[in-house]
């Protein structure tokens, strides 16, 4: 079996006058006043439930950009139901037809829809347009196609036979439905917590975040333009504890599909444990947390790229990425060279909407998040073990606007060393050059988390001792670059320890735990 054989989207320049510029300023203008009302989507009914929460703009937080509708446990009982009824033509639908559905959606991002899932992702996510434009556009085209390719590789993969005895193995979707519980920060991780487990004949419950629902109906329009049947992605918003639970309780829940935070994934497993005698089958949950990601510089390292890495890892898109840089270990020999450069470049980032294509920082996503990193950047003004040298204010009167901040501290072990803020603060320990060997230790135990991680080093034994001492430490590790961007197809992603089941996003791994494959003999 063949399909078109995936290519990685190119990433559009926006640059002045450009077309692609023109419409995703439009579509900008235009959705910013739609005052849009998303309803549930439940089989082929959307339902407004009448129970609706705002959704605002993070950049400008008294503007109401629409309205959601929130669920009862009724709703939930009938999209479970839904799901089931439309579960069994779904799952015998050749997979080529599931193939061409997907391959098709990823042409509507592709085309025409690319300029509104920039926008929604903009306005109420508070993207800036590069980020937009690699997330919502370019990597969620590339999860469906990829994944189309993984999911034929999947197919393909046969045991032997020979002239008397064939063997086949039928990869059959779960027994029962999945729940997919997707996070704010990606809009790609949104629609490819459910497409992936969609893709392998499965139906599923997806529950988007309270602050991605703008650029969820998007996607879910799009599912359903390129023929995803009704009941196969059912959509609910609400109140996560009574959902979650509703799903648990049911007999037919075969598994989740989650990005989160590591505390509610573990409360997951601990639910999902708690009724296992109730299971027609042992539930799959695959999962990607939280991040306490690192930089660490070996004294041969080019300074210029650690204060890239650092700048571009820990404050694009506000730090407000699993895989952002949000603790360093520079050796003193270069840390007046990074400090300085490091100052120069942070100074340099202008904040503000997104609404203007020369900012590169934009809001936190809502007050909670705004409200602890408020906290802990004062902590640290206070601290005599810590220094803010640059960056340090924050201001919520029109959005939650909090400057990419950098901390010093002299004790590798400082609170900001060790918790994750999901905002754009990195906390640096600047370690004697004769440490090298111990630094390593501490940057892998100073985290129970095991994402991403860097090592910047132009000496190749400092390099390769750097990887063996921190092979458990990140599941993506990188060397000279950034610990954030992973690329469909390049990188597959995911992390293990408190970060996560490790089943790497965007790969055979992670579509091979959608199913249940059945072993077939048959003697001549
Ligand atoms: N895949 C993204 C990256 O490599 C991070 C995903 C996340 O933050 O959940 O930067």
């Amino acid at each position: 079996f063949h399909v078109p054989k995936a290519v990685n989207e190119p990433v559009k320049s926006y640059a002045p006058n450009s077309a692609e510029k023109a419409n995703v300023q439009a579509a900008y203008k235009e959705m910013w006043n739609s005052k849009i009302d998303v309803p549930l989507y439940i089989g082929s009914e959307e339902i407004r439930t009448g129970n609706t929460r705002n959704m605002t703009a993070p950049h400008d937080h008294k503007h109401i950009v629409g309205t959601y509708h929130l669920a009862e446990k009724t709703h939930i009982e009938k999209a479970i139901a839904n799901a089931l009824e439309a579960k069994t033509k779904w799952a015998n639908l050749a997979w080529e037809q599931r193939a061409a559905i997907f391959l098709k959606a990823a042409e509507l991002i592709a085309g025409p829809y690319r300029a509104k899932i920039n926008a929604a992702t903009m306005i109420a996510q508070s993207k800036n347009i590069y980020q937009a434009e690699i997330d919502a556009s370019c990597e969620l085209i590339d999860f469906l196609r990829y994944n189309v390719e993984f999911m034929t590789q999947i197919y393909n993969d046969q045991p032997k036979s020979d002239s008397l005895v064939w063997n086949r193995l039928e990869y059959r979707p779960l027994e029962g439905f999945v729940y997919a519980i997707t996070p704010f920060n990606f809009t790609a991780i949104a629609a490819n917590l459910p497409a992936s487990a969609a893709m392998m004949g499965n139906v599923v419950i997806w529950k988007p975040s309270d602050s991605q629902v703008f650029s969820a109906k998007i996607i879910i329009d799009v599912f359903k333009e390129a023929g995803v049947p009704d009941g196969v992605i059912n959509v609910v918003f609400g109140d996560a504890q009574m959902i979650s639970d509703t799903i648990f309780s049911s007999r037919d829940f075969a598994g989740v599909h989650f990005t989160g935070s590591t505390h509610v994934f573990k409360d997951i497993w601990a639910k999902v444990g708690s009724n296992i005698h109730h299971y027609k089958t042992y539930p799959r949950i695959v999962g990607e947390t939280g991040g306490k990601d690192f930089i660490v510089a070996h004294p041969s390292a080019n300074v210029k790229q650690v204060a890239t890495g650092i700048v571009r890892g820990a404050f694009e898109f506000q730090g407000q990425k699993c895989s952002a840089a949000s603790r360093a270990y520079i050796p003193q020999s270069l840390w007046s060279e990074v400090k300085s450069q490091l100052i120069f470049d942070v100074k340099s980032l202008k904040m503000g909407s997104p609404e203007d294509f020369g900012n590169f920082i934009t809001a936190v996503i809502h007050e909670g998040s705004f409200d602890k990193l408020a906290k802990y950047i004062d902590q640290a003004k206070a601290d005599s073990d810590a220094e803010i040298i640059v960056g340090g204010n924050y201001d919520k009167s029109v959005g939650y606007f909090v400057e990419p901040t950098v901390i010093v501290t002299t004790n590798p072990k400082y609170t900001t060393m060790e918790t994750e803020l999901f905002g754009p603060v990195i906390t640096i320990y600047v370690y004697e050059d004769t440490k090298w060997a111990d630094t390593l230790i501490l940057v892998d135990e100073t985290s129970d988390y095991a994402l991403t991680g860097a090592v910047f080093s132009q000496d190749r034994y400092a390099i390769e001792e750097a990887t063996i001492a921190l092979q458990n430490a990140a599941g993506n590790f990188y060397v000279n670059d950034k610990p954030t961007g992973a690329v469909v197809g390049m990188q597959p992603f995911g992390g293990a320890r408190a970060s996560g089941t490790n089943d790497k996003a965007g790969s055979a791994l992670n579509l091979l735990r959608w199913v249940s494959p059945r072993t077939i003999k048959e003697t001549f």
